[in-house]
């Protein structure tokens, strides 16, 4: 069965903006959810196949490579996608489930103790640009990003010395603060974060004077990237734990490295194969010849025979880009082009006319320039 389009699945055109997709993936994730429909495998489908299509087109890289090349540029490379190095954290259906079951069970608390409790930091994406021969045999590379990090000063304190802090009166050191809260339906138990302390349970009564309290600072870190072999535009390298830092204990948001690939010279790319375009003099077509011909590993020799046409395709095997799963290279492909030659002179005209000759071919030769029969025309 084919695939449906992820457009069409969502009930949206093409031109949807990401509050559109939210919107409409919100609507079928209410209506379809397992959790809402037990024991239904049709709304399981639904759910799956809308969870899919939103996937891919709340990411604006997926979704370009979506309005691309369809479903085999998102889906294409299986489900491992990329070799493993897709970025698996996707963090926007966090937002939507929370605000569906919010939606279908009432806020309150759940939603209370969520925003209170032990946040993980933001993921942090780079764009990095490697050439030709580095995403064909990997790298290593230095990139320098910008961070929260602790305060240098006072190391994350906030406060210039320990005792520069003190546990919120407010809160108590909770950071909570519950408000009960009378309806005709009884009694409800407001939890809010503490707005003394900002949900921190501490206040700083002697601020550290780098950070003014914050205990953190924006720093430059240099990271080091090791980019595996195959690797192309479009992949992505994630490293868990180096993005922003948590809060209230929260984990470390995650780095993702997406990786683009610098054109080369004479090198095309398709998949894992090589392409190379390679002219040739109409000699060398002729009568055949070997060529020296370049390849990621250096001038390989190879021979063409008498009377190669324009446009032939040789291949070189195990020349092309190793598979970024680590086993496997693609091969090189090698089409000549040959070249007609311009600007001779007359004596190797006089050879090719007499080659023409010789083989009984009769050329009338247009000896007056373009400009000429202009003028007899109009002169
Ligand atoms: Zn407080
Ligand atoms: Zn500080």
């Amino acid at each position: 069965m084919s695939k449906r389009d992820y457009y069409e699945i969502l009930g949206v055109d093409k031109n949807a903006s990401e509050q559109d997709l939210k919107r409409a993936y919100r609507q079928l994730a209410k209506k379809y959810h397992p959790d809402l429909n037990p024991d239904n495998k049709e709304a399981e489908i639904k759910f799956k196949e809308a969870s899919e299509a939103y996937e891919v087109l709340s990411n604006s890289e997926k979704r370009q490579r979506y309005d691309q090349f369809g479903h085999a540029g998102v889906n294409g490379q299986g489900a491992g996608g990329y070799g493993g190095f897709n970025a698996q954290g996707f963090d926007g259906f966090g937002d939507i489930f929370g605000d569906i079951f919010g939606d279908i069970f009432g806020g309150g608390s759940s939603q209370g103790r969520r925003r209170n409790g032990p946040r993980r930091g933001a993921d942090i994406k780079v764009a990095l640009d490697i050439t030709f021969e580095e995403a064909a045999f990997g790298t290593e590379k230095k990139v320098d990003i910008r961070r929260t990090e602790d305060c240098s000063k006072c190391n994350g304190l906030g406060a210039k010395s320990s005792s520069g802090k003190k546990t919120c009166d407010q809160c108590n050191g909770t950071g909570e603060v519950k408000q009960a809260q009378n309806t005709p339906f009884g009694q409800f138990v407001n939890v809010r974060p503490c707005n003394v302390c900002n949900g921190t349970g501490e206040i700083i009564t002697d601020p550290c004077t780098k950070c003014g309290g914050t205990g953190k600072e924006k720093k430059t870190k240099r990271i080091n990237i090791n980019i595996p072999a195959g690797v192309d535009t479009g992949s992505v390298i994630p490293l868990r734990g180096e993005g922003e830092p948590g809060e209230k204990g929260g984990p470390r948001g995650d780095l993702y490295i997406y990786i683009n690939v610098l054109p080369h010279e004479i090198f095309k790319r398709d998949g894992n194969d090589v392409i190379l375009e390679f002219p040739i003099t109409f000699v060398q077509a002729t009568l055949g010849d070997e060529l020296e011909v370049p390849t990621l590993d250096g001038k390989v020799k190879y021979k063409i025979s008498e009377g190669t046409q324009s446009g032939t395709v040789f291949r070189l095997k195990g020349k092309g880009i190793p598979s970024v799963r680590g086993y496997g290279r693609g091969d090189q492909y090698v089409k000549v082009v040959v070249e007609v030659p311009k600007n001779l002179n007359d004596n190797q005209k006089d050879i090719l006319r007499s080659f023409a000759e010789e083989t009984g071919e009769t050329i009338h030769e247009q000896k007056k320039s373009f400009f000429d029969k202009v003028k007899d025309v109009f002169g």
